[in-house]
């Protein structure tokens, strides 16, 4: 008979000190969720896991059943009335009839009353069927949970920031799930967890010591010991018990009576690096008037590559407004020339643009619409003077190594060209990680001198190629890798680097 399998995708980063709602609009980046037929044509053939869970259906021969697939930007929790819309396509499916489920998730979801919403998710569709196999992905800043673990039978998660291995990370849990209900393996997991607070700013591999725990994960996998080793450095911007570094470990218990110890083994010996090198994942910042200076001294008489100016306080791909204008401040006020900016989001200054029209001369009070209060910090616009130079309708698609082929949405986007710097403006919430940011509107990203980009790590996928150099600008957000702007009141205490332990 035709197995059934159930492929969802649920997905949200919440910044649980974002002043950005989560609408269940929000979801789809800002369309709304995809069900059914809808969910599988937004996702089929992307560099997602959802992708390769489709693919696992078809070499299985099984039916697919896609009943909801759903992300939005990071930004706050969603309210249980958003979470439950998103939740219960997926329900009724299970409930339905399947012999496997495969979830493609994110692990650092908090919604309204609930502080671990991936476990919410895997106990709800456990409660419908007791047994039933379940594959789990989640992104590289998940907060794991006992919960989670629980509930799960194979999770895998990205060995990539940028996040370029999604797929695999699918292909890696599907296939494992898949050959166990072929009755050609019997996945067991282990799984451990840290008291560590890590810096984004400090998870890529080539910058900390995530590079090293990883190294090590592939050659465990490789030596066929496990089949599955993961690191997930967690999200230090989601204010939750399970915050924190944590390892989770698959092996073949059919093909090796060891396997479980073996797991733990290889679990304990990725955490032990972590905490023997916590110091490493703490983000030291430069004032952000020494890293401008610093870049303009870098930029003087040299065209080999644009020098990036990378606003990592205020990332959308992290739950930031967007429209902090602190680093662009200090960019004009030092004077840098033939800047490229990208992207403020700011509705009002694009209509303003939008009326005026391509080629007129606008006064605008830019950004700095959005006040965040959980850290105390007021929106502050940015007066500015200059020519509408572009006007587009923001519909992009990604060609560069992240989300590679999936069609994005900007809103309505318009060009502001101060003399010294064009300035790209958004409606909508967009991280920098594609050159098509800049070159859909106009913009040649290779012959500029300098680049601001609202990102953290993942602006590397599309611009570390060309750029000459990097400069790390510290701003102001609720993306800030400075720990002690935030008022953490769930966290599991004592943590490092929070408190001495
Ligand atoms: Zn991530």
């Amino acid at each position: 008979m035709t197995k059934r399998f159930v492929i969802a995708l649920i997905k949200h980063e919440t910044n649980t000190f974002s002043p950005i709602p989560t609408p269940l609009s929000a979801f789809g980046h800002g369309n709304g969720p995809s069900y059914g037929e809808d969910a599988r044509a937004a996702f089929a053939n992307s560099n997602t896991p959802f992708a390769a869970f489709l693919d696992i259906a078809r070499r299985e021969g099984a039916e697919a059943v896609t009943p909801v697939a759903a992300e939005s930007w990071p930004s706050n929790m969603a309210t249980r009335a958003t979470f439950e819309a998103l939740l219960q396509p997926l329900e009724e499916a299970v409930r339905a009839g399947c012999d496997a489920c495969f979830l493609d998730l994110h692990g650092a979801m908090v919604v309204e009353g609930c502080d671990d919403a991936e476990g919410e998710i895997l106990r709800r569709v456990r409660r419908i069927r007791p047994d039933l196999p379940i594959a789990v992905t989640f992104d590289y800043h998940a907060n794991l949970s006992r919960d989670i673990v629980a509930n799960a039978s194979v999770i895998t998660g990205y060995k990539t920031y940028p996040h370029v291995d999604m797929y695999d990370a699918g292909l890696a849990a599907g296939d494992i799930l898949a050959r166990s209900l072929r009755g050609q393996a019997r996945p067991v997991m282990a799984w451990g967890w840290l008291p560590l607070v890590s810096s984004v700013m400090r998870h890529a591999p080539e910058d900390g010591p995530s590079g090293d725990i990883l190294a090590y994960a592939r050659a465990m996998e490789h030596s066929g010991r496990v089949r599955a080793a993961t690191l997930l450095p967690g999200f230090a911007h989601a204010d939750t018990p399970y915050t924190g570094v944590s390892a989770v470990v698959v092996a073949d218990a059919g093909a090796d009576a060891g396997a479980q110890a073996a797991a733990q083994e290889v679990c304990d010996r990725m955490l032990a690096i972590a905490w023997e090198r916590r110091a490493e994942y703490v983000f030291h910042p430069q004032p952000l008037e020494v890293s401008v200076a610093r870049a303009r001294a870098l930029g003087a008489g040299r065209h080999d590559g644009p020098i990036l100016l990378i606003d990592h306080c205020d990332n959308c791909g992290s739950g930031g407004t967007q429209d902090v204008m602190r680093v662009v401040e200090e960019i004009l006020k030092q004077n840098l020339d033939d800047v490229a900016i990208a992207p403020i989001r700011d509705p009002q200054a694009v209509a303003q643009m939008v009326e005026a029209g391509i080629g007129s001369n606008v006064k605008l009070m830019l950004g700095g619409k959005t006040d965040m209060p959980a850290i105390g910090l007021a929106g502050r616009p940015l007066e500015l003077a200059g020519r509408v130079r572009n006007i587009t309708d923001g519909e992009i698609v990604f060609t560069g190594p992240m989300y590679t082929g999936l069609k994005s949405h900007l809103g309505r986007t318009a060009v502001l060209d101060t003399g010294r710097a064009q300035i790209v403006v958004t409606e909508r919430h967009h991280e920098p990680f594609d050159l098509v940011i800049f070159r859909h509107c106009g913009i040649e990203p290779t012959k500029k001198q300098f680049i601001m980009l609202k990102s953290r790590i993942h602006y590397r996928a599309g611009f570390k190629p060309i750029a000459a150099h990097i400069v790390e600008c510290a701003g102001a957000g609720v993306t800030n890798a400075d720990l002690s702007v935030y008022r953490y009141r769930k966290l599991a205490r004592p943590i490092y680097p929070l408190d001495i332990i």
